[in-house]
């Protein structure tokens, strides 16, 4: 997979490239990140590459020219692939699981950050293919949304986990949320960890942990419960 992200600040992108699941995404399973500056595709010589909104107002507005030049060129270096271009968006689809899974399927991806007021509007209409939300709050650029969606997707390229089983069970997967988990020592302070997980039944473990998740999501999220149970994916355990 080649994952391009186009930005005004390629240092935040890149600080974080080289470090824990990014890394790994690219050692274990040849995801190659290209992350580009929008001045470079900026068609003018003081590099300019935002503009006062038309129609009045405060704030800038990132302007066409780069995006479309630099999608000219992802287009020349990749010809005959489909092309998934992401907007990270407050106004987009909301963030989520099926999202990540879906993404992490495609060849190619494309990060398009906005900053400022955003986007000059024809980007969007003509070259995205999903605006996409991390939730209903203003950042101040597209770059963090940009490495919190990689980081969702690429943990599920094949290989890049060192055990996709874990990933099965964490939260959202089948709806539901994951449950408690400890570590040693077995006794900490006077707290303990629950005695069945000491027990070495591995069938008493597995339905203790499947109480727990369904009990957690039921309390927490409600909205996940009812669909877990609608998926009949309760492993016909009722909480
Ligand atoms: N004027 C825009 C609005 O009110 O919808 C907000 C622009 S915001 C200051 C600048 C950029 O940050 C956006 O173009 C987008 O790329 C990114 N951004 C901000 N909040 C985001 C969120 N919740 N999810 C995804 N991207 C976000």
């Amino acid at each position: 997979m080649k994952i391009y992200v186009l930005t005004a600040f390629p240092e935040i992108i890149k600080g974080c490239l080289d470090i824990s699941m990014y890394k790994k995404a690219q050692e274990r399973a040849g995801v190659e990140y290209k992350i580009w500056d929008l001045r470079d595709f900026a068609n003018n010589k003081h590099r300019q590459i935002d503009d006062t909104p038309y129609g009045g107002g405060t704030g800038m507005v990132l302007k066409p020219e780069p995006f479309f030049l630099s999608f000219d060129k992802i287009k020349e270096e990749n010809a005959g692939e489909k092309i998934r271009v992401i907007y990270p968006s407050p106004q987009g689809k909301a963030f989520n699981h099926d999202m990540a899974v879906e993404f992490s399927k495609e060849r190619v991806l494309v990060f398009f950050c906005g900053h400022y007021k955003g986007v000059d509007e024809r980007v969007i209409e003509a070259l995205v293919t999903d605006e996409v939300s991390i939730g209903d709050y203003v950042l101040t650029g597209g770059e963090l949304p940009a490495l919190v969606i990689i980081d969702a997707l690429i943990r599920h390229i094949p290989g890049v986990l060192h055990s996709y089983d874990s990933a099965k069970t964490d939260s959202f997967s089948d709806n539901l949320l994951e449950g408690p988990v400890y570590t040693k020592p077995a006794e900490y302070r006077g707290l303990k960890v629950p005695e069945v997980l000491l027990s070495g039944n591995h069938a008493l473990v597995k339905e203790w942990r499947q109480k727990q998740r369904l009990e957690r999501t039921k309390e927490r999220r409600k909205d996940l419960y009812e669909k877990a149970l609608q998926n009949n994916l309760s492993g016909g355990c009722h909480g």
